[in-house]
């Protein structure tokens, strides 16, 4: 990070709690790093001070802000304008301030997709997918997903309810048809015989439960497939762990964290992003803590 000086201008991180964020140490490096007299800051925003800290950005011309849990679909209502991404999806990570008009973004599920490119060396075309989870990050990788031709999708889940309403709207949105099964049918649905990209978007293996492994038997999956964990902490959980364990190819959460933080430096700033940079005070400030 540069010193703050008086043209010093402000990236701020919306969310509550705030405290076990990593995105200060990626996006001060990137800034550090290249010149750019910027500083990223998180804000932990009481729910009913939210549309308040929303004209905040305005009021103090910050140059946008980042957006978490619990606030990536409320914040919706305190914007001007959505991406066509972040309108589809329903929630919003990223947010842009143009002279106090505010457009949210969502870069989660573009960033699951290029770390599974770039990262893992596979794309999503025609391949059969299955998630775990019908959360936030299940549904902005699924939405992304459907947008980048695969063949099919199953979505696993605790409640049938949140899966059968998150499979609606992928269908009515992108004409891609969701199965629904309950998570702990997974075995027995069949389904992971046909599988070639299985991703866990629960929060079952995350520190500090790092034991804890969904309910998926590794050996009914295939040889080629790739099994993906959103969770970057702890960076091999149980269920990579076994399935490389299995020689299957395996990816964590960190590059899904690392661009979607890449692709919001850069609509924050208009220029490329010092990935390397990124990734490596990434990786640093998971393994400090
Ligand atoms: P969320 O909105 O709370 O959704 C969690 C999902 O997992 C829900 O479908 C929930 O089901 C299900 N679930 C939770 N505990 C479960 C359990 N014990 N058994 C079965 N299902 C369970 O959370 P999220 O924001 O989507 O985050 C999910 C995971 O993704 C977390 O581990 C998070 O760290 C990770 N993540 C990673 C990134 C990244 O950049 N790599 C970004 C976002 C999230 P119910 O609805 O029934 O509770």
């Amino acid at each position: 990070m540069l010193a703050v000086n008086g043209k010093t201008k402000v990236v701020g991180l919306i969310g509550y709690p705030v405290e076990h964020t990593f995105s200060p140490s990626m996006h001060n490096a990137a800034f550090g790093s290249i010149g750019l007299n910027m500083v990223y800051l998180p804000f932990s925003i009481k729910p009913e001070n939210l549309s308040n800290a929303l004209d905040g950005i305005r009021g103090l011309d910050l140059i946008g802000a980042n957006v978490t849990i619990p606030y990536k679909e409320k914040v919706i209502s305190c914007l001007d304008k959505l991406s066509s991404e972040a309108e589809m999806i329903g929630a919003v990570n990223t947010i842009v301030n143009n002279d106090g008009i505010l457009k949210g973004y969502n870069t989660d599920g573009l960033g699951f997709i290029r770390s599974l490119e770039e990262d893992a060396g596979v794309t999503p075309e025609d391949k059969s997918v299955m998630i775990l989870g019908a959360g936030g990050a299940a549904k902005a990788v699924a939405f992304q997903l459907a947008l980048s031709g695969i063949q099919e999708l199953t979505l696993a889940v605790r409640r049938l309810d949140e899966g059968n309403k998150l499979s609606n709207d992928i269908g009515e949105k992108t004409g891609i048809k969701t199965k629904v099964i309950g998570l702990n049918d997974v075995e027995t649905g069949g389904k992971l015989r046909e599988i070639d990209i299985l991703i866990n978007a629960t929060p079952i293996g995350m520190s500090p439960n790092v034991e804890d492994m969904p309910p998926v038997n590794l050996k009914q999956i295939p040889d080629d497939a790739i099994v993906c964990d959103l969770i970057y902490n702890p960076a091999e959980t149980q269920l990579l762990a076994q399935a490389k364990g299995r020689g299957l190819k395996t990816l964590n959460g960190i590059g899904m964290l690392l661009y979607q933080g890449a692709l919001a430096f850069e609509l924050w700033t208009g220029i490329k992003p010092p990935i390397e940079i990124m990734k490596k005070a990434l990786k640093k400030a998971i393994t400090c803590r």
